[in-house]
């Protein structure tokens, strides 16, 4: 809720997403890193303290015990294997620098990305997610960078699917939401789906704007642009203050006549 709270985003907003904006891991992987280390202590100490005690405790447990009767070590060698690591590695850091790869490539892999469009999209606008021969996670320099703190939420917003672009409202429509093909931008006559593409390259309802900031972002505001080369500029603070003037513009073209 913390992190959510820096990026300004909804409390709904997907934990995996807002943990990537900051190159963060689940707490529970710190959890287990010092459940590790701890264990070690317990294996490394000698006969005569207390931790020696304990731990022969344990493995006397685990010799007994059935999968209803649990105790401390179990669980932790239950997690191990999880990670298909076992019980016999040598490195806590080790252990955890696997544990780290196995999250980004259940969160982030192939198989993942089949699975959730949103994922896909978010993806490409992580300037630091995948690189083919493995991965780049890391803290996103835009939040360094942007120093406004509007500014700044606005675009976690935008990237982490916190937005009103009909991609987004249609999958939240109440009773039923919308089926994909039909969330389309009703404020150009181009009828394709109201998605970050389209706001950012496409929407001709942001012509003007998109030639004003043309000048500074050059080549990477036109439709054939991609949004991952977009969103990899070095010109974070630009890029920003044009999604703005995009998502103001929007709002003004989409308010009710009286
Ligand atoms: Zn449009």
């Amino acid at each position: 809720m913390f992190l959510k709270g820096i990026l300004g985003v909804d409390k709904t907003t997907s934990t995996f997403v807002v943990l990537g904006e900051f190159g963060r891991y689940p707490l529970e992987y710190f959890w287990w890193q010092q459940t590790l280390k701890y264990c070690d202590r317990l294996r490394e100490s000698t006969p005569d303290r207390l931790l020696y005690c304990a731990y022969q405790t344990q493995l006397e447990m685990l010799s007994v015990l059935n999968d209803n009767q649990q105790c401390w070590l179990w669980n932790m060698q239950l997690w191990l294997d999880d990670q298909g690591i076992g019980v016999l590695y040598t490195n806590v850091m080790c252990v955890v620098a696997s544990a780290h790869a196995s999250y980004l490539e259940s969160t982030y892999g192939e198989q993942a990305r089949t699975r959730s469009n949103k994922l896909r999209t978010y993806q490409l606008m992580n300037t630091s997610c995948t690189t083919k021969s493995g991965y780049s996670y890391a803290h996103q320099s835009y939040l360094q960078a942007i120093t406004n703190v509007q500014l700044k939420q606005s675009l976690s917003r935008f990237k982490c699917s916190n937005h009103h672009l009909k991609v987004e409202c249609g999958r939240h429509a109440k009773p039923e939401s919308v089926p994909k093909r039909n969330r389309v931008c009703r404020l150009c006559p181009l009828r394709t789906i109201e998605d970050e593409d389209h706001l950012l390259l496409v929407c001709l309802a942001h012509h003007d704007i998109r030639c004003k900031f043309g000048q500074k972002l050059g080549k990477q505001l036109t439709p054939c642009s991609l949004m991952p080369k977009l969103m990899h500029s070095a010109n974070q603070k630009a890029i920003t203050l044009y999604l703005v003037s995009c998502l103001d513009n929007k709002s003004v073209l989409v308010k009710p006549t009286r």
